[in-house]
């Protein structure tokens, strides 16, 4: 085996706040493909790339976060680590634990979690506790209970897990040799969003407010520039558009079906700092454009994940997309998670044919 991607710690560890001496608790996440999108491009005229974090580990970015919180976590004498998730957080977080050795606690919203999800969380043995509330009551209980408990917080109010998630912005400024022009990705808890800001600026020789440590002045830039940062977030669940927290968050796009986002603050940074912005979509946009990155680019995704790329598409019809820009958007998890989903309202004709070629011949139209 001459050569495997060796996870994020240890390909990015001079720019992660870990010394030499520590091991990581990975299971070989990141160096996921950044895929040219041209049927994307062509529609808005420009340059398009999609980040395919669906093929992380556990089928979504949460795992770079999860690898970094985690072995922070199993440098202490803490067993115990809990979450509230909309799903991915927590088959993430029940998969780095089982490479760990250590226990999983999930907090879920009842009923709103996609089933691929919850089959993660349950084959690795997280004990599972669901909340008749939403992903913000979730995150106040478990905020609370690891207050009180000897139980470590993961979830991406931990700075840890915003260390492990920029290494993304890294590996893209790696492989175009500098910046994009702009990075597009969705908005839910708004982590990712700062996330990749604080990976651009470090790259770049900066800091941001959620940055750990001085690494920017340590080390030689790697890009030129920093990218716009535009995020996108689901009509019914667009704290960040609206400008006020939504009490009653809905949308298709459960993974970003947040009211309240903990990185508010930091999000309106890197939107501001980088002179982009912060939208919204329907749920409409977002299952078109999640049929459209299956049919015509070969990338299936989660809804929300496809919530970038309609957010692109809708910039681009409004004439916002500078001719020739190149763009990178995050598509955030795998769309193998949820796929009922999916497929949705279509019809669906499996009526069994005679098992003859003649008869699947007929079938084909061919
Ligand atoms: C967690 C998640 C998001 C939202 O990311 P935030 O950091 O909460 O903004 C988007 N898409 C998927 C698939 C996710 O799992």
């Amino acid at each position: 085996m001459a050569h495997q991607w060796r996870g994020i710690i240890t390909e990015y560890r001079e720019r992660l706040p870990f010394g030499p001496e520590v091991s990581p608790v990975t299971l070989l996440e990141g160096g996921t493909p950044l895929v040219p999108a041209p049927a994307i491009g062509a529609k808005i005229g420009a340059e398009v790339w999609v980040k395919v974090e669906g093929a992380n580990p556990t089928g979504s970015f949460k795992d770079r976060g999860m690898t970094s919180a985690i072995t922070q976590v199993a440098q202490t004498d803490t067993k115990i680590v809990a979450c509230a998730s909309t799903g991915n957080t927590s088959a993430s977080a029940a998969a780095y634990a089982v490479a760990a050795g250590l226990e999983c606690a999930v907090v879920l919203p009842a009923g709103k979690i996609a089933a691929g999800k919850l089959a993660q969380a349950i084959v690795h043995n997280a004990k599972l506790v669901a909340v008749d509330g939403n992903f913000d009551d979730c995150l106040r209980i478990v905020r609370e209970l690891t207050e009180s408990h000897p139980v470590a917080l993961v979830n991406s109010v931990n700075p840890y897990r915003l260390q492990g998630q920029k290494t993304a912005a890294f590996e893209i400024v790696d492989a175009l040799g500098d910046a994009p022009d702009i990075h597009v990705l969705p908005v839910g808890n708004a982590g990712n969003i700062t996330a990749y800001w604080m990976g651009y600026c470090e790259y770049a020789g900066k800091t941001t407010s959620a940055s750990m440590e001085d690494s920017a002045a340590r080390l030689e830039p790697k890009a030129s520039k920093v990218p716009q940062m535009w995020g996108v977030q689901a009509w019914g669940a667009a704290p960040l558009v609206v400008g006020h927290p939504v009490s009653d968050p809905e949308t298709v796009a459960t993974a970003i079906r947040i009211g309240n986002p903990a990185s508010w603050q930091y999000a309106e940074e890197a939107r501001d700092n980088s002179g982009g912005w912060i939208d919204r979509v329907t749920d409409e946009q977002i299952l078109a454009a999640q049929a459209l990155l299956a049919a015509e680019v070969g990338v299936f995704v989660e809804p929300a994940s496809a919530a970038s790329v309609a957010g692109l598409l809708q910039a681009g019809a409004a004439g916002k997309v500078p001719a020739g820009a190149k763009i990178v958007c995050t598509v955030t998890g795998n769309g193998l998670k949820d796929t009922a989903t999916a497929l949705g309202e279509r019809e669906l004709d499996f009526t069994p044919i005679a098992p003859t070629v003649a008869a699947a011949v007929e079938v084909l139209g061919l």
